[in-house]
């Protein structure tokens, strides 16, 4: 039997045009939702990002303005980027793309975002409102997953979730979100023993490692819902954290591309738009 694929593309598509209905809503009582984001340097995969981040604001009918600054950028000059960005009352949504050049202290930077405008739900004083129940800027790629479940039916109150990676953006939220729903969570990263073991009691099983082919078909329950937050890079072509054969073991499964990837981005979108509200 073939899991059946969770369509992120599709899924984005009816968020995205909701968005862009309201958009263009509150553009006629006179607020034009306005997203600043902060590049530095040329991290090629950075760039894509935030080229398809410009383009979807776009589409939306959200203005979107892009700073780049040089790869050498002092602390100084991209905290005071960021500083101007807050009094910008015409900015609504602030985002600095990660990850930032070694020499910048990426905390102080995210630190200094004003957590009204942080879309990004990076700021400690939006992950401590998702870790009190109390949620304001949730993540965007955990926050999609979660609307993925919920475009799919997928009964997450009572399930064993099992989440492969332990980050800030994508490992954390994501086991706060499925908390908050009810499932029972277990957070996997590099120093759990018996990994396949945990990973093959899981009813909902998310991989956010980033390495290609981690997640084989051994290490998955016969009809579990697997999603994929993976995105490698190989031989020029983007795949997931998940080996193409967990098609055939899991129940449903995220491609990728076409899956999470553009929920995170139809998500940015609704933060942004919920800024401007
Ligand atoms: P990260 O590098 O910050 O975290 C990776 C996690 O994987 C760590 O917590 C680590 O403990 C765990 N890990 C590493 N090796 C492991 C191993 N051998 N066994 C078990 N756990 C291991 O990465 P991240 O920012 O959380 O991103 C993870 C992946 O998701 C990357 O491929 C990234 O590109 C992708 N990503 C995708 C989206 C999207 O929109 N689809 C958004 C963010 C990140």
């Amino acid at each position: 039997m073939s899991a059946v694929m969770m369509d992120g593309r599709a899924v984005a598509k009816v968020w995205k045009e909701k968005i862009a209905k309201q958009t263009e809503s509150l553009i006629s009582k006179g607020i034009t939702p306005h997203l600043a984001v902060v590049l530095v340097g040329e991290n090629p995969a950075s760039q894509v990002y935030v080229r398809n981040k410009e383009n979807a604001c776009i589409k939306a009918g959200i203005r979107s303005t892009v700073i780049r600054l040089d790869e050498g950028c002092t602390q100084q000059a991209l905290e005071d980027v960021v500083r101007s960005l807050n009094r910008d009352a015409s900015v609504h949504g602030i985002l600095v793309q990660l990850p930032l050049p070694e020499h910048l202290n990426e905390s102080r930077v995210l630190a200094l975002i004003d957590p009204d405008k942080d879309v990004d739900g990076f700021h400690a004083m939006n992950s401590g409102r998702l870790m009190n129940g109390q949620p304001r800027f949730v993540p965007c790629t955990p926050l999609g997953v979660m609307k993925l479940l919920e475009a799919y039916d997928i009964p997450v109150a009572g399930k064993h979730a099992v989440i492969i990676g332990r980050s800030n953006i994508v490992g954390k939220p994501m086991a706060m979100l499925l908390l908050a729903k009810d499932a029972t969570v277990t957070i996997c990263h590099s120093k759990t023993q018996n990994l396949p073991d945990i990973a093959r009691q899981a009813d909902i099983l998310v991989a956010a490692v980033g390495r290609p082919g981690f997640v084989t078909a051994d290490m998955v329950k016969p009809g579990a819902t697997v999603i994929d937050v993976g995105i490698n890079r190989v031989d020029g072509q983007i795949v997931g954290d998940v080996a193409p054969e967990v098609a055939q073991t899991a129940g449903y499964l995220t491609p990728v591309p076409g899956g999470v990837g553009q929920m995170t981005i139809a998500m940015l979108l609704a933060n942004t738009l919920d800024a401007a509200e």
